[in-house]
Protein backbone atom coordinates (compact mmCIF):
# COMPACT_ATOMS: atom_id res chain seq x y z
CA UNK A 1 0.00 0.00 0.00
CA UNK A 2 1.53 3.30 -1.04
CA UNK A 3 1.24 5.71 2.30
CA UNK A 4 0.97 9.96 2.09
CA UNK A 5 4.43 11.73 2.62
CA UNK A 6 3.90 14.11 5.66
CA UNK A 7 4.92 17.96 4.01
CA UNK A 8 7.51 20.75 5.85
CA UNK A 9 5.35 22.44 8.25
CA UNK A 10 3.58 19.07 9.76
CA UNK A 11 4.64 18.59 13.22
CA UNK A 12 5.16 15.12 13.48
CA UNK A 13 8.32 16.09 11.32
CA UNK A 14 9.08 17.69 13.83
CA UNK A 15 8.79 15.35 16.39
CA UNK A 16 11.72 13.04 18.12
CA UNK A 17 10.95 9.41 17.10
CA UNK A 18 10.54 6.61 19.61
CA UNK A 19 12.68 3.66 19.62
CA UNK A 20 11.25 0.41 18.63
CA UNK A 21 11.05 -1.99 21.30
CA UNK A 22 12.01 -5.99 20.84
CA UNK A 23 8.06 -7.19 20.83
CA UNK A 24 7.84 -4.43 17.53
CA UNK A 25 10.90 -5.58 16.27
CA UNK A 26 8.43 -8.95 15.63
CA UNK A 27 5.44 -7.15 15.31
CA UNK A 28 3.40 -7.78 12.15
CA UNK A 29 2.10 -4.16 11.86
CA UNK A 30 5.43 -3.14 11.72
CA UNK A 31 6.68 -5.59 9.12
CA UNK A 32 3.72 -4.40 6.66
CA UNK A 33 4.94 -0.83 7.55
CA UNK A 34 8.13 -1.37 6.72
CA UNK A 35 7.13 -3.39 3.04
CA UNK A 36 4.61 0.06 2.39
CA UNK A 37 7.59 2.50 2.93
CA UNK A 38 9.74 0.65 0.69
CA UNK A 39 6.44 0.69 -1.96
CA UNK A 40 6.20 4.44 -1.35
CA UNK A 41 10.03 5.16 -1.57
CA UNK A 42 9.84 2.78 -4.92
CA UNK A 43 6.88 4.85 -6.44
CA UNK A 44 8.65 8.23 -5.39
CA UNK A 45 11.83 7.05 -7.29
CA UNK A 46 13.39 8.37 -3.32
CA UNK A 47 16.52 6.49 -2.31
CA UNK A 48 15.47 6.69 1.18
CA UNK A 49 12.17 7.23 3.43
CA UNK A 50 12.35 7.25 7.29
CA UNK A 51 9.29 6.82 9.24
CA UNK A 52 8.15 10.26 10.67
CA UNK A 53 8.11 11.03 6.74
CA UNK A 54 4.44 8.31 6.43
CA UNK A 55 2.98 9.77 10.16
CA UNK A 56 4.89 6.71 12.32
CA UNK A 57 7.06 8.44 14.74
CA UNK A 58 9.68 5.37 15.21
CA UNK A 59 13.39 4.98 14.29
CA UNK A 60 13.15 3.12 11.32
CA UNK A 61 14.72 4.02 8.02
CA UNK A 62 15.22 2.76 4.74
CA UNK A 63 17.93 3.74 2.13
CA UNK A 64 17.99 2.09 -1.52
CA UNK A 65 20.60 3.58 -3.92
CA UNK A 66 20.42 1.71 -7.56
CA UNK A 67 22.27 2.68 -10.65
CA UNK A 68 20.99 4.66 -12.84
CA UNK A 69 21.89 5.26 -16.69
CA UNK A 70 20.82 9.14 -15.89
CA UNK A 71 23.32 9.30 -13.25
CA UNK A 72 25.88 6.99 -14.23
CA UNK A 73 29.07 6.81 -11.30
CA UNK A 74 26.39 6.40 -8.76
CA UNK A 75 27.16 4.09 -6.24
CA UNK A 76 24.96 1.60 -5.69
CA UNK A 77 23.36 -0.10 -1.93
CA UNK A 78 20.90 -2.61 -1.72
CA UNK A 79 18.10 -1.92 -0.11
CA UNK A 80 18.81 -1.58 3.52
CA UNK A 81 16.11 -1.46 6.71
CA UNK A 82 17.58 -0.08 9.27
CA UNK A 83 15.73 -0.04 13.09
CA UNK A 84 17.06 1.87 15.91
CA UNK A 85 20.06 3.27 14.07
CA UNK A 86 22.82 4.66 15.63
CA UNK A 87 25.76 6.64 13.56
CA UNK A 88 29.22 7.02 14.64
CA UNK A 89 31.21 9.69 12.51
CA UNK A 90 34.82 8.17 11.01
CA UNK A 91 35.79 11.00 9.35
CA UNK A 92 36.07 14.84 9.72
CA UNK A 93 35.95 15.56 5.76
CA UNK A 94 32.28 16.86 4.27
CA UNK A 95 31.16 16.41 1.46
CA UNK A 96 28.65 18.69 -0.28
CA UNK A 97 25.38 17.26 -2.15
CA UNK A 98 22.39 19.02 -3.32
CA UNK A 99 20.13 17.22 -1.05
CA UNK A 100 15.88 17.20 -1.56
CA UNK A 101 13.08 15.47 0.40
CA UNK A 102 10.08 14.13 0.06
CA UNK A 103 9.21 16.15 2.36
CA UNK A 104 9.92 19.29 0.93
CA UNK A 105 8.66 19.31 -2.66
CA UNK A 106 10.56 21.01 -5.57
CA UNK A 107 13.11 22.84 -3.19
CA UNK A 108 17.24 21.37 -3.46
CA UNK A 109 19.49 22.63 -0.95
CA UNK A 110 23.38 22.37 -0.43
CA UNK A 111 24.40 20.78 2.56
CA UNK A 112 27.87 19.66 3.95
CA UNK A 113 27.99 16.57 5.92
CA UNK A 114 30.84 14.25 6.84
CA UNK A 115 31.99 11.66 4.34
CA UNK A 116 32.33 8.70 6.19
CA UNK A 117 30.63 7.21 8.89
CA UNK A 118 29.66 3.98 10.77
CA UNK A 119 26.11 2.82 11.31
CA UNK A 120 24.50 0.03 14.04
CA UNK A 121 21.48 -0.63 13.63
CA UNK A 122 18.68 -3.94 13.68
CA UNK A 123 17.52 -5.94 10.70
CA UNK A 124 14.61 -6.88 10.02
CA UNK A 125 15.04 -9.96 12.16
CA UNK A 126 15.64 -8.27 14.66
CA UNK A 127 19.76 -9.33 14.46
CA UNK A 128 22.53 -6.25 14.92
CA UNK A 129 24.59 -4.93 12.48
CA UNK A 130 27.16 -2.54 11.92
CA UNK A 131 28.02 -0.61 8.03
CA UNK A 132 30.68 0.89 7.01
CA UNK A 133 29.08 4.09 4.31
CA UNK A 134 31.12 6.52 2.57
CA UNK A 135 30.26 9.06 0.32
CA UNK A 136 26.68 9.22 -1.08
CA UNK A 137 25.42 6.55 0.97
CA UNK A 138 26.67 7.76 4.07
CA UNK A 139 25.08 11.13 3.47
CA UNK A 140 21.54 9.81 2.37
CA UNK A 141 21.91 7.76 5.66
CA UNK A 142 22.77 10.92 7.45
CA UNK A 143 19.68 12.32 6.13
CA UNK A 144 17.31 9.85 6.95
CA UNK A 145 18.49 10.00 10.44
CA UNK A 146 18.23 13.63 10.86
CA UNK A 147 14.19 12.64 10.43
CA UNK A 148 14.04 10.41 13.02
CA UNK A 149 15.43 13.45 15.44
CA UNK A 150 12.78 15.89 13.74
CA UNK A 151 15.61 17.60 11.48
CA UNK A 152 15.24 18.72 7.91
CA UNK A 153 17.76 19.56 5.25
CA UNK A 154 17.49 23.09 5.86
CA UNK A 155 17.98 23.29 9.03
CA UNK A 156 21.86 21.62 8.12
CA UNK A 157 22.10 24.35 5.48
CA UNK A 158 24.98 26.96 6.15
CA UNK A 159 24.13 29.14 3.41
CA UNK A 160 20.41 29.65 2.53
CA UNK A 161 21.54 31.62 -1.18
CA UNK A 162 21.96 27.65 -1.72
CA UNK A 163 18.55 26.98 -1.65
CA UNK A 164 16.79 26.91 -5.49
CA UNK A 165 13.39 25.80 -6.55
CA UNK A 166 13.90 22.51 -8.60
CA UNK A 167 13.90 24.09 -12.34
CA UNK A 168 15.91 26.87 -11.05
CA UNK A 169 18.59 24.22 -9.78
CA UNK A 170 18.63 22.38 -13.12
CA UNK A 171 19.02 25.90 -14.42
CA UNK A 172 21.95 27.38 -12.24
CA UNK A 173 23.08 24.68 -9.98
CA UNK A 174 23.17 21.57 -11.30
CA UNK A 175 26.68 20.82 -11.68
CA UNK A 176 28.89 17.32 -11.41
CA UNK A 177 28.00 17.42 -7.37
CA UNK A 178 26.02 14.44 -6.54
CA UNK A 179 22.47 15.22 -6.18
CA UNK A 180 19.99 13.44 -3.65
CA UNK A 181 16.69 12.78 -3.63
CA UNK A 182 15.11 11.06 -0.54
ZN1 LIG B 1 14.06 13.74 3.71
Amino acid sequence: MLLQIAKLGHPILRRIAEPLTLDELHDPDISRLIDDMIATMRDHEGIGLAAPQVFVTKRILIVELRPSPRTPGTPSLPLKVMLNPEITIRSADTIPVWEGCLSVDNLRGLVRRPSAITVHYSDRQGDERTLDLDGLAAVIVQHEMDHLDGQLFLDRMDDMTRLAHQREFERFWQTALPQLVD
